[in-house]
């Protein structure tokens, strides 16, 4: 029987709960027990896909093509398995999904309600993550703080879950915030009791606390929270603060918070396989080196929105021993006279212009493609990166002037990137992204080649538009290779430029299948060629 921990935040957001899901999630399958997780958002939103980046940060991508909240790709990174669309579930689309069905008449007449019918929708998609994907244990993570107008269907249909499958199948972790107080100079528990009464008002009693805290509580605080809120005094966990994000599953090990959840599922407590990771954490700890990379990007100054390019530039630092400091570029700051870029980049060892949307900036970001060509700086571009080199190659290299993207202008002269010819209707009656896994097959002696060493790869997309096949010739005669094809559709996924160091750019987004104890191929080398490079 599939057995189930939620987990739900309270008194302040921006806890780290994602990390705190990732953290026990890790913990669980590094004890042999398969795992999967699934987050709840409260939004209205159907999906976080046309959500803006500064207000939400980047929109992670399922192998499934599902345009899902950031956490999810703490979740991958954490626990190093492919999600799917049942991991991340908005109120708008549980909304969308009743109304759809009362529309179609599915609910015959019956007066549709809060409860069942939108706490039953939201039973079944904690369900269905655990049947689809056979896991042992489901870790769901309810957004947003207990208390919040939104969230209450999500934890009536939690109780109801409780009810249904038993204590005994259930855990209930609940995040909090332990504040020190100045002047009296104390830990204050309070709010956490506070916020654990709102949560047993709405009939759920937490199993463990996890408390977030400057330094580590002593027992009496402990056992303050423990009286207060009826929870077990070694079911209180710290969340000290730390420097290394990586530290805190071990942190809750230490305190045996897997031990805790496996009990109470009556599940056999096997050896904790966690070599690796403390591995991981010595390394993140040590680095040797540093390196700058430059990140090219028109939201820099929220680093949320790149969140998964700046973590695999990280991993692929661990690999090589170095810190990657990235020095973040806005590139509409680039387009103005006054600004010299070889004072931006002088100290940058590699540029990377990573994914985008719309015209703004992209001047800008073609300004730094050009200085990396010419000045042969290690470069990886991604998605509207990929397409930005192609133009600016065809305008600079091949003198093609006019060269441009149909997205930056419908009517530009020389589209090198287009809508293919059979999307052009499909955008006009609303517009859809190519999205989630699709095959690539690569050129054998190409870099590409070099860093995959096989010959077809799987990789995540988010783009409508594609490189024109029609100037491909012209391209490869001034020396761009296309490295990579979808040969299904004969669309391009990677170009490099093999007379310089490295210049390479793929349409898809290898940020998404980065870990940090396995970088991605391309960040790897990425890493290494600026690394070496002088
Ligand atoms: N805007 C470009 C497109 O839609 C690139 C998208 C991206 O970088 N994710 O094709």
């Amino acid at each position: 029987m599939t057995k189930y921990v939620f987990v739900t935040g309270g008194v302040v957001s921006g806890l780290g709960k994602g990390i705190t899901a990732s953290s026990i999630a890790l913990l669980l399958k590094a004890r042999g027990y398969k795992v999967f997780m699934q987050k709840f958002d409260p939004y209205i939103n159907v999906d976080p896909g046309t959500m803006n980046p500064i207000q939400h940060g980047e929109v992670f991508v399922t192998y499934d093509g599902c345009e899902t909240d950031l956490d999810l790709g703490h979740y991958e990174r954490y626990i190093d398995e492919e999600l799917n669309y049942t991991s991340n579930i908005t109120s708008g689309k549980i909304y969308k999904s009743v109304i759809d069905k009362e529309r179609h008449g599915d609910y015959l007449g019956a007066t549709v309600q809060m409860v069942p019918h939108i706490t039953n929708e939201i039973k079944n998609k904690v369900y269905e993550a655990g049947n689809s994907s056979g896991a042992d244990i489901v870790i769901t993570e309810i957004g947003g703080t207990v208390g919040d107008i939104e969230s209450n269907s999500f934890i009536e249909a939690l109780r109801q879950i409780q009810y249904e499958k038993g204590v005994e199948n259930t855990f209930f972790v609940h995040c909090t915030l332990i504040p020190y107080v100045y002047g009296s100079n104390e830990l204050k528990t309070k709010p956490t009791q506070n916020s654990v009464r709102d949560l047993r008002n709405m009939g759920i009693r937490p199993d463990a606390l996890v408390c977030r805290v400057p330094y580590s509580t002593n027992s009496h605080i402990k056992e303050k929270l423990s009286l207060f809120c009826s929870v077990p005094v070694e079911n209180v966990i710290d969340s000290v603060d730390v420097s290394n994000i990586y530290e805190i599953p071990i942190k809750y090990y230490e305190q045996k918070i897997d031990e805790i959840i496996l009990k109470q599922f009556g599940l056999e407590i096997r050896e904790a396989k966690l070599d690796y990771w403390k591995k991981l954490i010595k390394t993140v700890d040590n680095l040797k080196d540093e390196i700058e990379i430059a990140l090219v990007g028109k939201y820099v100054e929220l680093h949320d929105a790149y969140l998964s390019v700046a973590e695999s530039l990280r991993h692929a630092g661990y690999k090589y021993n170095v810190k990657i400091n990235i020095k973040w570029v806005d590139s509409e700051v680039l387009e103005k006279k006054e600004t010299k870029l070889s004072e931006v980049f002088k100290n940058s060892k590699g540029i990377i212009v990573p994914g985008g949307f719309g015209s703004r900036g992209v001047e800008g970001k073609m300004m730094a493609i050009k200085y990396a060509r010419e000045n042969d700086v290690p470069f990886l571009g991604i998605c509207l990166g990929m397409q930005l080199a192609v133009i600016e190659f065809a305008r600079n290299v091949c003198g093609i002037e006019e060269a441009s993207s149909t997205e930056f202008d419908p009517t530009c002269k020389e589209p090198i990137i287009d809508l293919m010819a059979d999307q052009k209707s499909v955008v006009n009656m609303g517009g859809t992204l190519r999205l989630g896994n699709y095959e690539c097959s690569l050129k054998k002696d190409t870099l590409a080649y070099l860093d995959y060493k096989k010959e077809k790869i799987l990789e995540r997309h988010r783009h409508r538009y594609e490189f024109n096949n029609k100037y491909k010739a012209v391209l490869e005669e001034k020396g761009l290779v296309f490295s990579g094809i979808n040969e299904k559709a004969n669309l391009v996924e990677i170009i490099e430029y093999p007379k310089l160091k490295h210049f390479i750019a793929c349409q898809f987004h290898p940020e998404f299948k980065s870990r940090p104890t396995r970088p991605h191929p391309l960040f790897d080398s990425f890493i290494k060629a600026s690394k070496d490079s002088k």
